[in-house]
């Protein structure tokens, strides 16, 4: 038995946090930086320094012999170059242990390998680093030994972002403004800064390390390229479970108490549909700390499995015809001192301003669909979207049935004065009737569900960043609600409940075609969208023009979120990634055809031949072998056929110029090109000898962990 452990202690050890700088840090030193933290100022190198020596003296108490700029670049991962402490020898030949405060609040990195989509030409290379305060730092312990990692923003020497980071620092700052301009509408004086909440829950899938390596498509692709499915996958007994159960129990034990340690809050646990899959999520965090602490989750999933002869897979389909993964960014808007503004609550006073809220997101998201979609395109969430179990690829809100109705009210009478389960009749403008909270998540087909108090955005792909999608939501939500303070702050003291009013079944009357509340897989859920002319984007690469749309444009550069020549920028590396991530997925496919399934098979047919001959030879019926003889050949012709076109469409994919049309075409020609490749060749996994076929099959991949 493993020993017992005291959450409360090892909570938040290896953090830089509240109570350790309280303690270590001067006191003004102290209130500076909290007032920094809180109202978003620059940090003066004189303060930097003093809390940068203390930093570094505890980061080497806990172990660290180095530091890093911890940062966010546009490949989806987290990336960071590693400086030791030490100084220049003195003259005596000992060391001293260093770190200033602008290696604390700045860093500059040959960052030319990193993705810019043209941002920064190559003789300028620099990528400049600055830390963001209002993430803790903290010490990591791995292989490498103890790091003190800086969460940082990276951008360009021009200031361009080249991260995930700073655009979602710069949403949340508008997006504060802007809720704070709603709550002054309401007379709220007292709540003094609005930060968006978010809760990320991961999926992801464990499976054993040695069968991992002998799968080149999981090695280079991370999701299988080939595979059929187990004949008998699902009805396993009761034993078996068991003794996965133990193997994964330790594996999140560990994963628990590492993430406790960093900071991260990981609270629930559990087994997901597919087998050999599962979920983790934390308690909601800020905007900026979630996302951090996502990467965080990722980062330790992987690291902990290693450790125990298991691979983590964070694909968003690594095995075809079984559940894939996502993440769920559930987000809502809280202020600093505690009020949550998608709290339905209690009295009429607030039911306005929620539904004033609530009707602004509406209006958001009907009016930013296209981006919204884009900001979970990802070349495996492609794989997921509208394939009847992640949510479709068209973006709708799910209210549920009380706030629909409310919202119904809203727009055929003028006025909701009833709620549905049974609240009090009541009439005008001010008596909205109470709204119950709707804990139950009824619905799990809708890509953006109210539950309660937030919304759950369910489209993020297991592997990527929730940086963009909230970025997206803090904005779209940011624009709405200033659209919304312009008309109301306009009106006279006398006129604004009428204003309010109106506004609100406004937008309520003109959004409502985003609302949906039904089956969202179905297919007459498409149907249905199609009529209410609602987006329905099926791939990434068709999601990408989304970015560098005009009202796109607009709206980012109003907002000083992103400049045009950002969002340009990204729209090419997201071009780029994909193609990158479709060829990469080509190759490994024609490697593996051509250099382990076919000759394997071709190795079975001459068994069958040999088998055929003796047993003729013997005189007896060989029917049954000489037709599975013709159907393994029939299929490797095809293979070979189907190999040969993927292996010319690829080339000519290659040598295509960078950009849109040839991610396009890996869309169309390569991808399509792989899938008639592997049609047959798990036709022949079906059929061919088990001994024979060169690597681990999906039963003994998902099955046998
Ligand atoms: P479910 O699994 O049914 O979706 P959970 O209770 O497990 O619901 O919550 C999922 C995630 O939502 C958790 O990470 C939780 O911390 C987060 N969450 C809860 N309340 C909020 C909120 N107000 N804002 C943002 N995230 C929240
Ligand atoms: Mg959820």
């Amino acid at each position: 038995m493993s020993e017992a452990i005291n959450v409360a202690d090892i909570f938040g050890k290896d953090v830089f946090n509240d109570t350790v700088m309280q303690e270590r840090l001067p006191k003004k030193v102290y209130k500076d930086l909290k007032k920094i933290i809180e109202e978003g100022k620059e940090l003066d190198l004189a303060t930097a320094d003093v809390i940068a020596h203390e930093m570094k003296e505890w980061a080497i108490e806990k172990g660290a012999t180095h530091y890093t700029h911890w940062f966010q670049p546009l490949t989806g991962a987290t990336a960071e170059k590693h400086d030791s402490f030490i100084s220049t020898p003195l003259p005596s030949g000992k060391v001293l242990m260093t770190f200033s405060g602008k290696e604390l609040i700045k860093g500059e990195s040959d960052a030319s390998s990193f993705p810019s989509g043209g941002l920064r030409a190559t003789f300028e290379a620099r990528g400049y680093t600055a830390w963001d305060c209002t993430s803790p730092a903290f010490v990591r312990h791995d292989a490498a030994g103890g790091t003190l990692c800086i969460p940082t923003a990276f951008c360009s020497y021009t200031g361009e972002a080249l991260d995930q980071k700073t655009p979602l620092l710069r949403s949340m700052e508008a997006l504060n403004e802007q809720a704070l301009r709603v709550l002054r509408l309401f007379k709220n004086e007292t709540s003094r800064k609005v930060t968006p909440s978010v809760g990320a829950e991961q999926e992801y899938f464990l499976i054993d390390a040695e069968k991992f390596k002998q799968r080149k498509d999981l090695v280079y692709a991370g999701r299988t390229l080939f595979g059929a499915m187990p004949p008998k996958g699902q009805e396993l007994d009761d034993h078996y479970f068991g003794t996965i159960r133990q193997r994964i129990a330790g594996f999140m034990r560990e994963v628990n108490v590492e993430l406790w340690k960093v900071g991260v809050s990981a609270k629930t646990q559990h087994n997901e549909v597919a087998p050999a899959q599962h979920e983790l999520a934390p308690i909601y965090a800020a905007a900026n700390v979630a996302v951090d602490h996502n990467h965080l989750v990722m980062q330790t999933l992987k690291r902990v499995a290693h450790q125990h002869g298991l691979k983590c897979l964070l694909h968003e389909k690594p095995f075809a015809g079984v559940n894939g993964s996502g993440k769920h960014d559930n987000w809502s808007l809280i202020t600093d001192d505690g009020k949550n503004l998608l709290e339905p609550g209690k009295t009429p006073h607030e039911n306005l301003q929620f539904l004033l809220v609530l009707t602004c997101i509406l209006k958001a998201v009907d009016e930013h669909a296209e981006l919204l979609r884009e900001s979970a395109a990802d070349p495996g969430n492609d794989h997921r979207l509208g394939a009847d179990e992640a949510p479709p690829a068209i973006i709708s809100v799910f209210l549920g049935d009380q706030l629909g109705d409310v919202i119904n009210q809203l727009v055929d009478t003028g006025e909701a004065t009833h709620s549905l389960k049974g609240g009090k009749l009541k009439t005008g403008v001010r008596t909205l009737p109470d709204f119950a909270k709707d804990a139950t998540d009824r619905n799990r087909t809708s890509p953006l569900a109210f539950t309660g108090n937030k919304f759950e955005f369910r489209m993020v792909g297991s592997r990527d960043s929730v940086a963009g999608p909230n970025v997206v939501l803090n904005t779209i939500v940011a624009e709405a609600f200033a659209k919304a303070c312009d008309v109301l702050e306009a009106a006279a003291e006398e006129e604004f409940e009428l204003a309010l009013h109106d506004l609100i079944k406004k937008y309520a009357a003109e959004h409502q075609r985003i609302i949906f509340n039904g089956n969202g897989y179905s297919e007459e859920w498409v149907e249905m969208a199609k009529e209410r002319k609602l987006p329905n984007i099926k791939a990434m690469v068709y999601a990408i023009p989304a970015l560098t749309d005009e009202k796109t444009v607009k709206m980012f550069e109003h907002f000083n979120v992103f400049t045009r020549a950002e969002l340009e920028s990204r729209a090419e590396i997201k071009y780029e990634n994909y193609a990158k991530a479709i060829n990469i997925e080509a190759r490994t496919m024609i490697d593996m055809a051509s250099k382990q399934i076919i000759p394997a098979v071709m190795k079975y047919t001459k068994e069958l031949a040999d088998t055929v001959v003796s047993v003729r030879e013997a005189g007896a019926d060989v029917s049954v072998q000489s037709g599975l003889l013709g159907e393994v050949s029939t299929l490797l012709a095809a293979s070979k056929t189907a190999l040969e076109h993927l292996a010319e469409v690829t080339e000519k994919a290659s040598a295509m110029k960078e950009g849109q049309a040839r991610a396009i075409y890996y869309y169309t020609d390569v991808m399509t090109a792989m899938e008639a490749l592997r049609t047959p060749v798990d036709a022949l996994e079906m059929i061919v000898d088990k001994e024979v076929w060169p690597m681990p099959s999906y039963g003994d991949l998902i099955f046998e962990v």
